[in-house]
């Protein structure tokens, strides 16, 4: 990774109608204060399981569940997202966060990347130019500020250990679809009420069993795609494969342009 160096301005771009991965704990919290949270969710055709020295595959394999699609196997990933339009409910006039000491991992980090497979490109991201310059951020490939590298190191343990409570999440919600994953999301809104009930009960109950990692047993998903030839593929290896549908409960954020069936 090449040496950055970055300056916050202070734009509060990051701030606005972004989607904020959260833990468990920042989730329950963030619909206490009243915000909305969404479930992101999609699946990872699992086949074989990978060697063990593939260590982006073994990340991923932590941070997701097991689970079937028809007969393919697959492995659920779902997050839990903040979601607002405009400015975050909790930014303030004078762009000062108002939760500050107690806000999300995420929000500590940014810009620096959470997966360790993924190398930080200031194109990525919504700082302005002249904020990648001044203090010295990245040398040799090391993350400088000890303190956002410790909130990186608890935002990754809290994802692993976070998969077993979103495995019993979604069977309590009825959670079913996910995308294919690096084609979209499938996204699930319930109300607020609803999903932060769910979320006490399920959180309450895996804490009561704080050392059984065990998860859900496999249950059945259906792999959205907005792309024809994606469906076809799945389904001809058994997957329960299926374009968007208007019927269900779920939206669907794709990274492609649809292609229909001809
Ligand atoms: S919680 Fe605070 S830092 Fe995070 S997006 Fe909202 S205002 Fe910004
Ligand atoms: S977008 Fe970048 S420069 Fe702007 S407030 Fe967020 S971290 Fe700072």
């Amino acid at each position: 990774m090449n040496d950055l160096d970055f300056d916050c301005t202070m734009c509060g771009k990051c701030c606005h109608g972004l989607r904020l991965a959260l833990t468990v704990d920042e989730a329950r919290a963030w619909l206490r204060r009243g915000g909305r949270v969404e479930l992101m969710c999609e699946a990872i055709p699992w086949p074989v399981e990978p060697a063990a020295e593939n260590r982006e595959a073994q990340y991923r394999r932590a941070r997701s569940f097991p689970a079937a699609s028809g007969t393919l196997p697959v492995r659920i990933a779902v997050l839990l997202v903040a979601t607002f339009d405009g400015a975050c409910p909790n930014l303030g006039a004078d762009m000062r966060c108002g939760i500050y000491h107690e806000r999300p991992l995420v929000c500590r980090i940014y810009p620096a990347e959470i997966n360790p497979f993924v190398v930080l490109a200031p194109a990525n991201k919504g700082c302005p130019p002249d904020a990648w310059q001044g203090t010295p951020m990245i040398r040799h490939g090391q993350l400088i500020d000890s303190e956002v590298q410790a909130s990186i190191d608890q935002a990754r343990a809290a994802s692993a250990r976070d998969v077993s409570i979103k495995a019993q999440l979604c069977a309590a919600l009825g959670v079913e679809h996910a995308a294919l994953a690096n084609e979209g999301f499938v996204t699930y809104a319930p109300e607020s009420d609803v999903l932060l009930a769910a979320l006490d009960a399920t959180a309450d109950e895996m804490h009561d069993k704080a050392h059984d990692h065990r998860h859900t047993p496999a249950t059945q998903w259906n792999v959205i795609s907005n792309r024809h030839e994606t469906v076809e593929t799945l389904t001809s290896v058994g997957a329960l494969a299926a374009p968007p549908a208007t019927t269900h409960a779920y939206g669907y954020l794709g990274f492609f342009a649809a292609t229909p069936a001809s």
